[in-house]
């Protein structure tokens, strides 16, 4: 299998009726990129930049950054990279930057309420970005956005920036905006956030546990976690629809995106750009081209429609077998 998978490394990824989508990897670090090239990826749909901040002993400085996001999106080419700002807290831990202790680290202080709590640091960030911009196809995306007003303000510093640069003439490229949706609120909304956003990017590894209240960690809810329940399928399918009522792009680089149970699903729903763990992306290629997306869609209507999470699991096996 393995090698059939090996043949589609530079092929387009397309369904069987000949609809194409973006599949693209996810990375932590530049070192990354080899097994995304070797895959064939067609974009970085996640770089989650706090591995940065995590794997130094200091703030990185602009430069630093700049260094670490040039070299990404000089060796993807044309092809999109979404590079996603610092997403510390929760379980993330620097030693050099003491963050408060909480009872709920998860519902707390992490991601974009500290990028703009601290908006020394974010600005940092923000400008190592739109300097790497000049290199390639670079996309900006915002971690744990629950409200517009966060997304505005982020915006709006993003903006800031990005004038104090061009400016001082510095070199400057086309970037995307757009944010994480990964908070039920942020679903919920997707109408009212697709008029102001660039693209969505969907995060279902904590959609799932903030949805469901669930830590997929702890065993002993480990049951709750559950990627095909309706009440999910429901939220992403909504997020999808808003998108696309104003012509907007859609994204998943949760887990979920490269699950051969889930992808038929998602191929149905219409999302754009799946992105996943760069090992995962040969085999999620070859498997859209088996799906007719007529009948995906047909299948995610009926996978909207039923109680369960294992209802779902039977319908997807039925309609691909
Ligand atoms: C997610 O929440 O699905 C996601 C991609 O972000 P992370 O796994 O880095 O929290
Ligand atoms: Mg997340």
């Amino acid at each position: 299998q393995r090698a059939e998978w090996a043949k589609l490394k530079d092929e387009k990824s397309v369904s069987a009726d000949g609809k194409e989508f973006i599949v693209g990897a996810n990375i932590g670090a530049p070192k990354d990129m080899q097994a995304v090239l070797d895959n064939g990826s067609e974009g970085v749909g996640l770089y989650r930049t706090e591995f940065l901040y995590m794997e130094s002993d200091h703030l990185p400085t602009e430069d630093e950054q700049f260094e670490a996001y040039k070299a990404v999106v000089e060796q993807m080419g044309d092809k999109p990279v979404t590079v996603r700002t610092m997403d510390i807290g929760g379980d993330k831990h620097l030693d050099y930057w003491k963050l408060p202790e909480e009872e709920n680290p998860f519902l707390g202080y992490r991601a974009i309420r500290i990028s703009l709590d601290q908006t020394d640091i974010f600005r940092t960030q923000l400008r190592a970005l739109i300097r790497a911009s000049a290199f390639g196809n670079l996309w900006i995306m915002f971690p744990m956005i629950a409200t517009l007003s966060e997304f505005r303000a982020a915006r709006k510093i993003y903006l800031e920036e990005r004038e104090k640069l061009e400016k001082a003439g510095v070199a400057t490229g086309e970037v995307k905006l757009g944010i994480m949706i990964e908070i039920p609120a942020a679903a919920i909304l997707a109408d009212k956030f697709a008029k102001e956003v660039d693209f969505f990017s969907i995060g279902t590894n904590d959609l799932i546990a903030y949805t469901m209240a669930a830590d997929r960690g702890n065993d002993r809810v480990a049951y709750l976690y559950q990627p095909y329940n309706p009440s999910i399928l429901r939220l992403i399918n909504t997020v999808i629809s808003a998108a696309h009522k104003e012509g907007k792009f859609v994204a998943m680089c949760g887990e979920m995106a490269g699950d051969p149970v889930a992808v038929p699903l998602l191929v149905g729903m219409g999302l754009d750009e799946f992105s996943m763990s760069a090992p995962s992306v040969l085999q999620t290629r070859s498997l859209m081209k088996k799906l007719n997306t007529a009948d995906m869609k047909v299948l995610a209507e009926k996978a909207l429609d039923v109680e369960t999470n294992d209802e779902v699991i039977e319908l997807v096996k039925k309609a691909t077998k």
